[in-house]
C-alpha cells in the first residue's frame, strides 16, 4: 500500500505544471484522486489515468460549494491553483492584485470552507496550501503582487493550523523555488529571449537547475500522508537554494 492509501484527495490546478504531477503522485501512492481545473482538455487525460476530474474554477464560490456538496468528504485536500503576474508595485494594476488575489489567496478561503466541516466530522484532514519562496522567505524582483498574495497564503495557512490543530486538521504551505512547468515556459517566452530567459532563471537558483515538478508534488505526498503527521502550519520550503 502506498503512503496515501485509501485517502480521498481533491488537488486544484491538477491540469499541468505542480498539480498534475501531484495528482499522478498521489494515485501512486494508492490515494482516491478528484482532479480539477478550468482546462476540461487536459483533465480528459488524467480522467483516462482512472482518476476523477471535475472542472472547477476556483475563483467561483458557488462552483466550489456544488462541487464540495457533491464530492462528499475528503481526507487531503491540496490548494494548488495560483497565477504568477509580473511587474514591480508601480507596474500593478487594481485588476493584477484583486485577481492575484482572489486566485491565489480568496480560493484557498472558499474552498477550505467548503471542505473543513466534512474533515471535522471525520475527525481530521490534511490541507495543502500552494505558496512560493516569492513573499517568504525570499524577495523576488518584479513579482509584486504575486509576492503579496503568497505571504497571504502563509498567514492563511497558519490561522487554520492553530485554529483546529486540536480535530485533528492540519494545514501546510509549500514555497517552491522555481519550478520547470507549462505556465513557466509561456513566461520564459514572453520575455522575448528564451535562451537569456532561461538562463536568467537558473541564475537564480544556486543548485544550478529549475526544480522539476515532481519534486514538489514529491513533498505534497509527505505533507497528505500521516508519515508527516507532526508538522502543522509551517511553510515548507523546496526552492534549490534561492532563499539561502
Ligand atoms: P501552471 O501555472 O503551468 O498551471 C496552472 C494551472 O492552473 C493550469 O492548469 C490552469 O488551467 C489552472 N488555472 C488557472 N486559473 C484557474 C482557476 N481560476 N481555477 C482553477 N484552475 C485554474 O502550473 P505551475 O507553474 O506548476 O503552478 C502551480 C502553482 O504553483 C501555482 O500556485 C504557482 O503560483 C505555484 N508555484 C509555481 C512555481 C513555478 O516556478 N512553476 C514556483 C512557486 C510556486
Amino acid at each position: 500500500a502506498g503512503l496515501l492509501a485509501g485517502k480521498r484527495a481533491v488537488i486544484t490546478a491538477a491540469a499541468q505544471g505542480i498539480g498534475r504531477a501531484a495528482a499522478e503522485a498521489f494515485q501512486r501512492e494508492g490515494a482516491i484522486v478528484t482532479a480539477t481545473d478550468i482546462n476540461a482538455e487536459k483533465l480528459a487525460e488524467l480522467k483516462a489515468l482512472g482518476m476523477n476530474v471535475a472542472t472547477l474554477d476556483v475563483t467561483s464560490k458557488d462552483a466550489i460549494e456544488a462541487f464540495a456538496a457533491e464530492t462528499g468528504t475528503i481526507d487531503v485536500l491540496f490548494n494548488c491553483a495560483g497565477v504568477v503576474h509580473g511587474g514591480a508595485i508601480l507596474d500593478s494594476s487594481e485588476r493584477d492584485y484583486d485577481l492575484a488575489f482572489d486566485l491565489n489567496v480568496k480560493s484557498m478561503f472558499r474552498i477550505i470552507r467548503a471542505f473543513l466541516p466534512g474533515m471535522l466530522a471525520n475527525g481530521g484532514g490534511s490541507i495543502i496550501n500552494m505558496s512560493s519562496v516569492a513573499g517568504v522567505p525570499a524577495g523576488v524582483p518584479n513579482r509584486f503582487v504575486y509576492s503579496a498574495s503568497k505571504a497571504a497564503v502563509i498567514g492563511l495557512t497558519k490561522s487554520i493550523a492553530i485554529d483546529y490543530i486540536k480535530q485533528g486538521i492540519r494545514c501546510n504551505a509549500i514555497a517552491p523555488g522555481t519550478v520547470q512547468s507549462p505556465s513557466l515556459e509561456e513566461r520564459m517566452r514572453a520575455q522575448g529571449n528564451y535562451e537569456e530567459a532561461r538562463a536568467a532563471f537558473i541564475a537564480r537558483q544556486p543548485m544550478g537547475r529549475l526544480g522539476e515538478p515532481e519534486e514538489i508534488a514529491a513533498l505534497a505526498v509527505y505533507l497528505g500522508s500521516d508519515v508527516s503527521a507532526y508538522t502543522t502550519g509551517h511553510v515548507h520550503v523546496i526552492d534549490g537554494g534561492l532563499s539561502l
